[in-house]
C-alpha cells in the first residue's frame, strides 16, 4: 500500500476536481459548437466556390459558341448577297447556272434559319447561367462574410476556453506540488485507466466513483488503510478517500 496522511488524500481529492475541470475544458474546446458551425458553412462554402467556378466556365464556354455563330451567320449572309447580286445582275442568262444559283441561295437560307435558332438557343442558356452566376457571387459573399464571422465567434469561444486551460494547468501544477511524488505517481496512473478518475470520495458507505455501496468488512479496511495509506475501492479499484 502507498503510504499517505489523511491531508495528502484530501490534497488528492483537491487534485481531482482540478483534473476533472480540465478534461471537461479539453472536452468543449475539442466540440465547440461554433466549431461545428464554421466547418459546416466551410464545407458549403468549398461546394459554392466548385459550382461557381465551372458556372463561369461553361458561361464562357457560350460566349464562344454564340460568337462562332454570330460569325458563320455573317459569312453565311456575305455570301447570300453575293448570290443574289449574281442573281440580279442579269449576267447570268443559263437556265441551268441560273436554277444552281437558286439552289445555292436556297441552301444558304436554310443554313442561315438553323444556325439563328442555334444562337437563339445559345443566347437563351446563356441568360440563364448569367443569372445563375450572379445568384453563386452573391451567394459565395455572403457566404464567405459568414464564415468570417463564424471563425471570430470560434476564436474567441477557443480563446476564452485557451485561457482558462492555463489557469487550470498552473492551478493543478500547485496543488500536485503538494503530494508527494509516489502518492501523485499512482494518481496519474489510475487516472490514466479509470475514465480520468483516479481518486473518489467515500460517502456514507458508497464510493462516489462507481456509486456501489461497500460491505460493512470492505468499509472497515477501508477506515483502517486511509489511517495512513491509499485505501482502494473493491469494485471500481480506485483510491477511496474517507469524508465523512
Ligand atoms: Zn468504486
Amino acid at each position: 500500500m502507498i503510504a499517505a496522511t489523511p491531508a495528502d488524500q484530501r490534497r488528492l481529492l483537491d487534485l481531482q476536481q482540478v483534473d476533472t475541470a480540465i478534461r471537461q475544458l479539453q472536452h468543449r474546446r475539442a466540440n465547440l459548437p461554433e466549431q461545428k458551425a464554421l466547418d459546416e458553412n466551410a464545407a458549403r462554402l468549398a461546394t459554392l466556390a466548385t459550382e461557381y467556378q465551372s458556372s463561369r466556365e461553361q458561361l464562357d464556354r457560350l460566349a464562344r459558341q454564340q460568337k462562332w455563330h454570330e460569325d458563320e451567320i455573317a459569312s453565311v449572309d456575305a455570301r447570300r448577297k453575293g448570290g443574289e447580286g449574281r442573281m440580279y445582275s442579269g449576267q447570268i442568262t443559263s437556265e441551268r447556272e441560273l436554277e444552281s444559283l437558286r439552289a445555292e441561295l436556297s441552301s444558304l437560307r436554310g443554313r442561315k434559319n438553323d444556325l439563328e435558332d442555334a444562337l437563339l438557343e445559345i443566347m437563351e442558356q446563356r441568360e440563364e447561367l448569367e443569372a445563375r452566376v450572379e445568384r453563386l457571387r452573391t451567394e459565395h459573399g455572403e457566404l464567405t462574410r459568414a464564415v468570417g464571422d463564424m471563425t471570430a465567434a470560434r476564436d474567441l469561444a477557443a480563446g476564452d476556453l485557451d485561457v482558462e486551460l492555463v489557469q487550470r494547468g498552473e492551478e493543478r501544477t500547485a496543488v500536485a506540488a503538494e503530494v508527494p511524488g509516489p502518492v501523485l505517481g499512482y494518481y496519474d496512473d489510475l487516472r490514466a485507466r479509470k475514465d480520468g478518475v483516479g481518486v473518489a470520495e467515500l460517502r456514507g458507505r458508497t464510493c462516489m466513483g462507481c456509486r456501489l455501496e461497500l460491505t460493512a468488512t470492505e468499509l472497515e479496511d477501508v477506515a483502517a488503510d486511509s489511517a495512513h495509506g491509499l485505501a482502494r475501492c473493491e469494485q471500481c479499484g480506485r483510491i477511496l478517500v474517507p469524508t465523512g
